[in-house]
């Protein structure tokens, strides 16, 4: 079979191997960026580990906010970002990769992605997924769908893991910074995933009180991304994660 390979290539002209070699240089460029993205080495942790979420953003006002306040914690985050606001924040969602943060998606506009057909999901999805492409080059993005609305239609063509939560505090309800923190701090276990939404200056507030609470308690900040791998839970396409608790 080799030697059939070898012959075959050497008939074709010059140019014709070299646009070969090119095509197959470029597939493995393109694969590559998707499924070789270098994470830090792995060190298992042997302390409660804790995922903070922040959908709907970016927004830069809060959003930039968040970001300063995480860094000097020395936090990392996962960022479900609305596609339709990215365009002018580009530099917001580079930071967010430059700092450690997991970056995924959460719809163009903020839809729920039940029963759209083919075409309206795509354009939902794949068309933030380019768009995050372009400013971080490579792809492997996972997906929060909004409201947590899934159906068999979003796990077929969803393409990445979703991730839901296991702590919700509503905060985009009363907008109380001590009450988000403290429901959060109170129900917070090992492997939980909790939500909130970067686009509220009194949730940004909260996540900082939260992550100063919960260190306190001897959690550990990571992302999505992180604590599956810390609990050796592979993260399939289509599949819907919810926490990582032990
Ligand atoms: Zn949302």
């Amino acid at each position: 079979m080799r030697y059939r390979i070898q012959r075959v290539f050497g008939r074709l002209s010059a140019f014709s191997r070299a646009l070969l070699l090119l095509l197959a240089a470029a597939g493995l460029l393109l694969t590559g960026g998707r499924v070789t993205r270098a994470l830090p080495a792995f060190a298992p942790q042997s302390q409660p580990l804790i995922a903070l979420t922040f959908d709907d953003g970016p927004r830069r006002s809060t959003t930039t906010q968040l970001l300063d306040g995480l860094a000097q914690r020395g936090v990392p985050a996962t960022f479900f970002l609305i596609g339709e606001l990215v365009p002018d924040n580009e530099d917001i969602v580079a930071r967010m990769e430059a700092e450690g943060h997991q970056v995924g998606i959460h719809t163009w506009d903020h839809v729920s992605l039940t029963g759209l057909n083919a075409r309206d999901f795509y354009s939902q999805v794949e068309r933030t997924g380019t768009l995050l492409y372009q400013i971080l080059g490579h792809g492997g993005f996972a997906l929060r769908p909004p409201y947590g609305m899934v159906d068999n239609g979003v796990k077929k063509r969803a393409g990445a893991p979703i991730i839901l939560w296991s702590v919700d505090p509503t905060d985009w309800d009363d907008k109380n910074t001590q009450r988000i923190v403290e429901q959060v701090v109170s129900q917070a276990q090992d492997g939980d995933i909790i939500l909130l939404h970067d686009i509220y200056p009194t949730s940004v507030e909260a996540a900082l009180q939260i992550v100063d609470a919960l260190h306190a308690k001897g959690f550990l900040f990571v992302t999505v991304e992180e604590l599956a791998r810390q609990r050796q839970v592979p993260l399939e396409p289509g599949e819907v994660y919810c926490d990582f608790r032990p």
